[in-house]
């Protein structure tokens, strides 16, 4: 399939005609043929291989590693990657799509896939040498190996630039001291961009990014955290007690980690809004299907004005969010900024996901709340996406910021 993908996005205007196509995609709702071969082949995988697991492995926080394995050969490990790095070669435009769908089927799933394209392969594939390229990137692209990224620690998120974990050069090599928190796929990973500071001084000017193998001497892994939903994957910390990398693994520059970082997560807020808005279209499914069948005083609550004001309400904010997801996609395929859009994106996805959710749990009644039904899932599932990659209210900062700028002479 992979193959497939390849050959017909050597046949399609991608990148130069996405933006053009704006236009009849708001009108339409149409894709280019690519990607709407894209969509279908992830979606027909997400129901035949995903959804029916999806229980299980939330049940049993279970990583997906054949289900991974499937989706590499299917070239959905590295979808923007060029194929002369083992990539697929596609657009973000499918990207969004591909996370999407198999966010629908089963969202551990999706944010292990996200993970591994636009907080992993991305910033290598930006601002990585050529050697890293074939190094880092090339044996991530098929499901076999997967990475992660580490930007986040116990004392500071959201105020990422304050990072404390350091590192030292001594000879050939560097010397990492300090722990890395909440990191997604870290149980699974085989390599990890770590952010730490190589001259506090300079504040965030002074963190750089580093290519850290795994395992290694030096990091030991946190214990496998709990969590409320995406439980197939695998969530931990990353401690570096003077763990020792090559001189050459920093990735770009001394002191450029944090713009590596800021613009890494640009790109991810897309990735995090299509798990959203494939969490919303699971729930909303599961809620039209319920209403069909569940009868109340002689007739199918369908046939009830609430339910359907409901259901209204709840497709209205998943169309908005997957335009506003679509559009963030193809500003970046068309080298556009895209920094505001992405925040928007992730936020209207992230809280219409959140309300979509719950709604769909108020339409079950009853069956919403047990795991009988995957409801109860999507709802848990839902939460996080208003949380990583900048929570609501950083996307609310990020875009009132852009939005002044505007007013500024
Ligand atoms: C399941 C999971 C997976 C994750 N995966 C990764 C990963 O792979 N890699 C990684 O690096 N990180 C990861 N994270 C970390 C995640 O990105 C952070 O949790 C998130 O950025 C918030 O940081 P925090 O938890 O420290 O909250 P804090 O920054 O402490 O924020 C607490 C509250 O204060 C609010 N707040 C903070 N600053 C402001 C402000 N200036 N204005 C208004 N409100 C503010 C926040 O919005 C929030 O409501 C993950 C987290 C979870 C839970």
């Amino acid at each position: 399939m992979a193959a497939l993908l390849r050959r017909v996005a050597g046949t399609a205007t991608l990148r130069s005609g996405c933006l053009r196509k704006l236009h009849s995609v708001y009108q339409t709702a149409e894709l280019p043929d690519t990607h709407q071969l894209l969509r279908d082949t992830c979606r027909a995988f997400a129901e035949k291989e995903l959804a029916p697991i999806a229980a299980q492995l939330d049940r049993e926080h279970k990583f997906p590693a054949e289900q991974v394995k499937k989706m590499g050969e299917l070239g959905l490990l590295a979808i923007d990657v060029p194929e002369k790095y083992g990539g697929t070669g596609l657009d973000y435009l499918a990207y969004v799509i591909a996370i999407e769908e198999i966010s629908r089927g089963c969202a551990s799933s999706g944010v292990i896939l996200s993970v591994n394209n636009s907080l992993y392969l991305g910033p290598i594939l930006k601002f990585g040498s050529e050697e890293q390229k074939q190094k880092w990137i090339t044996p991530f692209t098929n499901g076999t190996k997967i990475g992660c990224f580490a930007l986040s620690e116990p004392g500071n998120g959201s105020d990422a630039g304050a990072a404390s974990t350091t590192a030292r050069l001594d000879g050939d090599h560097w010397i990492l001291n300090g722990t890395k928190a909440w990191i997604t796929n870290s149980w699974d990973a085989c390599a990890a961009i770590v952010f730490a500071t190589t001259d506090k001084s300079l504040k965030h000017k002074g963190i750089s990014a580093f290519l850290v193998p795994m395992p290694t001497p030096g990091l030991s892994l946190g214990k496998k955290e709990d969590k409320l939903g995406i439980r197939a994957s695998s969530t931990a910390n990353l401690i570096f007690d003077d763990c020792r990398i090559p001189k050459e693994n920093i990735l770009g520059n001394p002191g450029l980690g944090f713009k590596i970082a800021m613009q890494t997560l640009d790109s991810g807020r897309l990735g995090v809004a299509s798990q959203a808005l494939g969490i919303s279209q699971a729930a909303l499914d599961c809620a039209v299907d319920y209403a069909q069948k569940r009868m109340a005083f002689g007739s199918p609550i369908i046939q009830l004005q609430a339910i359907q004001f409901k259901l209204a309400d709840m497709d209205l904010a998943l169309e908005s969010a997957r335009l506003l997801t679509w559009q963030g996609a193809m500003l970046k395929d068309n080298g556009k900024p895209y920094t505001k859009e992405a925040a928007m994106a992730k936020l209207a996805a992230s809280e219409a996901a959140t309300s979509i959710s719950h709604q769909a749990i108020q339409i079950l009644g009853g069956m919403g709340y047990v795991t009988d039904m995957p409801a109860e899932r999507h709802y848990r599932d839902a939460r996080i996406t208003e949380i990583y990659e900048g929570t609501s209210e950083i996307q609310r900062l990020v875009i009132a910021n852009q939005l002044l700028k505007r007013y500024k002479g």
